[in-house]
């Protein structure tokens, strides 16, 4: 903890009053949302550099049961820094983030439209935007991942990602019901074909188990890395609690993204 400081929370755009009852009809917000300072510049894509893990050796990691695995400090501060940016320049535009009332967070997604209420199957935007076209350079990182993952679970199927989930929870009141995935084709389910998120910004308490009645807790940390496939593809997940105050400094400086939490989830459909 000695690594993160006391950071303003800031925001423009805050999430709708969940006191308030849900309305009949769904109200899907396509506002433009900003995850950093509106004063810092964005480097533009073109300056970037591939995305590569953070050490040439293996980050310290933690396997939480068949096929699942946790890589600790997997993304570096630059490429987390990356990510943020990618997320920020396209999350910003036409296809960008979005949330709705049902939601304790903002969604965006690369490669495929995806939606927690209307799975892959219906645009769910309102304004029926097209997802923009999943990077090259996160198809590269998922796939050194999985290489990795595989490094200690020599039973974890391969996974060619064709979409990126994108969800932003905001500090301190961001959460994720207790849910499985089950939306993938019954051949990239059967085959459990590994689901691999990242998480960047404020650590959360992610809690998961293979049945509703037993569950287990770990905390994700900005630039871990958890990734669940083969015999956990079905387990049992969510995110408890969201933190305030716990972005490492240098994300902010660097990023000036500082008040929340992205998961990036990859998955092949
Ligand atoms: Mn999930």
């Amino acid at each position: 903890m000695q690594d993160f400081r006391i950071l303003r929370q800031y925001h423009n755009n805050p999430l709708p009053n969940h006191k308030n009852p849900l309305p009949k009809r769904r109200m899907v917000d396509t506002r433009p949302l900003s995850l950093i300072k509106p004063d810092l510049i964005i480097k533009p894509v073109c300056e970037r550099t591939p995305l590569v893990p953070s050490t040439s050796k293996l980050s310290t990691y933690q396997i939480l049961g068949p096929g699942m695995i946790l890589l600790k400090d997997y993304i570096s501060i630059k490429d987390q820094v990356d990510i943020v940016n990618i997320c920020q320049k396209v999350g910003m535009g036409s296809g960008g983030f979005y949330t709705a009332r049902e939601f304790e967070r903002y969604i965006m997604c690369f490669g495929r439209n995806w939606d927690p209420i209307t799975g892959y199957e219906n645009r769910c935007r309102s304004d029926g935007s097209e997802p923009p076209p999943l990077p090259n350079e996160l198809i590269s990182l998922v796939q050194a991942i999985i290489q990795d993952a595989q490094a200690h679970l020599k039973e974890l199927p391969s996974m060619h990602p064709d979409i990126c989930v994108v969800n932003f929870y905001p500090s301190s009141h961001g959460r994720l019901d207790l849910h499985q995935d089950h939306d993938e084709s019954f051949d990239s389910i059967r085959r459990g074909l590994p689901v691999v998120s990242i998480s960047i910004g404020e650590m959360a308490d992610f809690v998961y188990g293979h049945t509703k009645d037993k569950l287990e807790g770990i905390l994700l940390r900005s630039g871990d890395v958890l990734v669940f496939g083969g015999e956990s593809r079905h387990i049992f997940h969510g995110v408890d609690e969201v933190g305030q105050y716990t972005v490492p400094r240098p994300l902010l400086d660097e990023s000036g993204f500082g008040y929340g939490r992205l998961s990036l989830t990859f998955r092949q459909i």
